[in-house]
């Protein structure tokens, strides 16, 4: 069945994964009186909240995905991390592409075809090379003739997650090293060059599927212990950074026919260089403030796009500074409760725990 034949009420959005994301997707969804099925191991997740149903199974619950394909008409993804297969197999019982197109996935998933996509499609990343002893480290730092380096494993780092940083000296006796490469056993490796950037940017770019195409920000983004603490709008970045930071992600979202949300993450060196860092085919923490700033949130673009739905002017009224609560930070709930201009949101977790994303304040400015 087509979407496009439908009105967006007789739609029912499937999303893989259950986090804020898939929360945040669904309530967008909602407003445009789009059903959402949720799917995702975990029991409670916060999209269950505010879904028509939850499937709990696991990513390999052949069973489970007839039903949660059987109950939808579009099926997209929350997060990177969900198994290519799993969606290869979606894809044979729905004989349809899940939305944005698993290549992006495929590629955004593993660091190494990640930064060998980009630089395939001429765009600047940090130095980079696959790495797997200390003995390789020390040569390219020698041939790179650069100082500080970044160890990452080509998959599932997230927020400081798999990587660790080192310097040129003493490389054959970095202890932490030895045991970092250890641990990641048959894990490949990514060694980077340290990029001494001024500032970290994102842009998100929404396209649908007649090729239109609408962005969000870019937006400066802090970090605090690797997670992203605050994000603000508009990013103070001068005019020709913030273009050539579009034309970046317009050109991956073109190369790849996106259909759906992608975020690009930059870093600025030496005021006027753009290096992309990560690219991810999905919502991003560092939109969040387009909720509560603009007429049309990345999450309902999100929806609109992949249900077949024309992108909407994204039409940001208010500059915005947004701020993670994580672990923590929650306690402080009721400081912001009374703040003005302040647009809470709590993603329903029920524990604590350090480094979680309990929930994000959009100030308004
Ligand atoms: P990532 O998981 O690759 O997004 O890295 C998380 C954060 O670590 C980034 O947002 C940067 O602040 C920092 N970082 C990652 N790679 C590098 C690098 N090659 N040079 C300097 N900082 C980095």
């Amino acid at each position: 069945m087509s979407s496009s034949t439908l009105l967006p009420s007789q739609v029912t959005l499937g999303i893989l994964g259950g986090g804020q994301l898939g929360r945040m997707s669904a309530m967008a969804a909602a407003r445009l009186g789009i059903e959402v099925v949720i799917y995702c191991p975990e029991h409670d997740c916060p999209a269950s909240y505010v879904a028509r149903e939850t499937i709990t199974a696991d990513y390999d619950d052949e069973a489970a995905m007839r039903d949660f394909s059987a109950k939808t008409d579009v099926i997209s993804y929350e997060f990177e991390n969900i198994p290519v297969k799993t969606i290869e197999y979606i894809e044979t019982l729905k004989l349809g592409s899940v939305l944005p197109d698993r290549t992006l996935l495929d590629v955004s998933q593993d660091r190494i075809k990640e930064k060998s996509f980009l630089n395939d499609h001429g765009i600047e990343t940090v130095r980079w090379r696959e790495v797997s002893t200390l003995e390789e480290i020390k040569e390219t730092c020698t041939e790179w003739e650069s100082k500080r380096f970044v160890i990452k494993t080509t998959r599932f780092g997230y927020d400081g997650k798999g990587q660790i940083k080192g310097d040129a000296g003493n490389i054959l006796e970095n202890q932490d090293l030895a045991s970092f490469i250890q641990e990641a056993k048959d894990q490949a490796l990514i060694m980077e060059e340290f990029s001494a950037f001024d500032y970290e940017i994102s842009v998100i770019v929404a396209r649908d599927k007649f090729g239109k195409t609408e962005f969000y920000g870019p937006m400066l983004n802090e970090h605090k212990n690797h997670i992203l603490y605050k994000t603000t709008v508009p990013c103070g970045s001068p005019a020709h950074i913030a273009e050539q930071s579009r034309d970046i992600a317009e050109n991956i979202a073109n190369a790849v026919n996106l259909v759906g949300v992608l975020t690009v993450e930059f870093f600025v060196c030496n005021s006027d260089t753009l290096l992309v860092n990560e690219i991810a085919p999905r919502t991003h923490n560092s939109g969040h403030w387009s909720i509560d700033a603009c007429a049309v949130s990345q999450f309902e673009n999100h929806v609109r796009c992949v249900c077949g739905l024309n992108a909407g002017a994204v039409g940001r009224h208010s500059d915005v500074e947004m701020i993670n609560l994580i672990g923590n930070d929650i306690k402080e709930i009721d400081g912001y409760l009374t703040q003005e201009r302040a647009c809470i949101h709590l993603y329903g977790k029920k524990e604590i725990k350090d480094g979680r994303k309990m929930g994000h304040i959009t100030m308004l400015k």
